[in-house]
């Protein structure tokens, strides 16, 4: 019998009339042939409540136990949707990440999967229940509860299907697949039928919300076919895959924002080997993770300037490796700007196309939106932009690669 995984996310079991649903559509796949694993996020915002509720009692929560904690949010909504499928004349059960053997490594809110173990799932499955398996969370070589990240419930799904060989991974969520970019940002935006691990994989990862982009890296690694669609519709939604058809054709597929960014610049640091070591050194040591490095001459006395990104909530942290490096390199500034957004657009027919990078920065002039910085990789350009023009500019992009256009 074909083994079939389903995730609802937090919308799609928000309250009790939406677990029905759900719980309906499982019943519907197990009724049509197939052994049904269901993965679900948490109700609606809870997730949100409780990171809030842990802040009202802790400045600075334990990660372990804020990991204890966001992990009760799945074990709600696990066991209100075994109770549906009960209500509805069929036999499931729920189960907590540790009880399904999803052993994870031990960093708090950002764990990786090691392994799954399926033997407890598989009989399951062959007693012919429906079951349900709490998303996001997993349980370390000392018992210890951890979370993979936020939204990371679509990972969870991927990984349990891969686990499973089920070949296809149905992700259930408020929009009907993969859309060209927000359509909360930008209305015009289209939805993609079909679109390759790579580019799904950098979308996410550049703040295309809709899918964990680990889920994308489990899904190309195993070959598992995700499908990302309604759970208020039957339509067919936006297939995840390695080679959608036409795929070189398309030059932008996609494009994101991804906000909060920082910029830091160290102004006047020695030309000399060993100055990026340090700097990166000390940024590394505190876990600040840095993007979009750009070292410049400064002037003729052999001095740099050295601009990265990094996320917002870093900036406290970084600048205060600024201050050490300002005393001990002499820097005359250290320049922090705050709420820039990451612009990027998609896609791999970039590879074979030339005047794209020409064409964005067009719109973007065209929008009066200054880029405060440029990079690029293969299937991706990226334009550092400040906050306020962010949705302008996004609107721009898109509209200039026709992505509102039937393709
Ligand atoms: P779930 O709770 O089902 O996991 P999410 O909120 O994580 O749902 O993801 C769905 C949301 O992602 C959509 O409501 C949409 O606003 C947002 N989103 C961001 N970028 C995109 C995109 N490119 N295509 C579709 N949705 C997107
Ligand atoms: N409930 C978790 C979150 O809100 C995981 C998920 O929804 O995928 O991030
Ligand atoms: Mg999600």
């Amino acid at each position: 019998m074909p083994i079939l995984v389903q995730k609802f996310g937090g919308t799609s079991v928000a309250d009790a009339h939406r677990i029905h649903l759900a719980a309906r559509r499982a019943v519907r796949a197990k009724l049509a042939g197939n052994q049904v694993v269901l993965v679900v996020s948490a109700m609606g915002h809870s997730t949100d409540q409780l990171v809030d509720l842990a802040y009202q009692v802790a400045r600075k929560p334990s990660k372990r136990e804020m990991d204890m904690l966001l992990s009760t949010g799945e074990q709600v909504s696990i066991a209100l949707m075994a109770m549906a499928i009960h209500e509805a004349g069929h036999d499931a059960i729920s189960l907590t990440g540790a009880q399904v053997g999803m052993m994870t490594d031990s960093n708090y809110s950002a764990a990786r999967i090691r392994s799954i173990n399926t033997q407890r799932l598989n009989e399951l499955l062959a007693q012919g229940k429906i079951v349900i398996v709490a998303g996001f969370q997993g349980v370390d070589p000392d018992f210890n509860i951890t979370t993979l990240g936020r939204g990371g419930s679509d990972t969870t799904a991927v990984a349990l299907a891969a686990a499973l060989r089920a070949g296809i991974c149905e992700i259930y969520t408020d929009v009907d697949g993969v859309y060209t970019t927000d359509p909360r940002i930008v209305p015009a935006a289209r939805k993609i039928d079909a679109i390759s691990y790579d580019e799904m994989l950098e979308l996410a990862s550049l703040g295309a919300g809709v899918m964990h982009a680990r889920s994308i890296e489990l899904g190309k690694k195993y070959d598992t076919v995700i499908h990302v669609r309604s759970s208020f519709t039957d339509n067919p939604g936006t297939l995840i895959m390695s080679n959608p058809p036409g795929m070189e054709d398309v030059v932008v597929r996609g494009c994101t924002l991804k906000r909060n960014v920082g910029r830091v610049t160290f102004i006047g640091l020695p030309n000399r080997p060993g100055t990026a070591a340090t700097v990166f050194d000390e940024l590394a040591g505190r876990g600040i993770l840095v993007d979009d490095i750009i070292q410049t001459v400064h002037d003729r006395a052999g001095k740099v300037n050295m601009s990265f990104t990094v996320d917002a909530k870093d900036l406290g942290e970084t600048q205060a490796v600024g201050e050490l490096l300002a005393q001990r390199f002499e820097l005359p500034a250290v320049e922090i700007q705050d709420k820039m957004a990451r612009l990027s657009i998609v896609g791999v027919g970039m590879r074979s196309h030339s005047g794209v990078a020409a064409k964005m920065f067009k719109a973007l002039a065209a929008a009066d939106v200054n880029v405060e910085n440029i990079s690029t990789s293969e299937i991706v350009i990226s334009a550092l932009v400040r906050g306020e023009d962010a949705e302008r500019a996004l609107q721009a992009v898109h509209a200039a690669f026709e992505l509102d256009r039937a393709g």
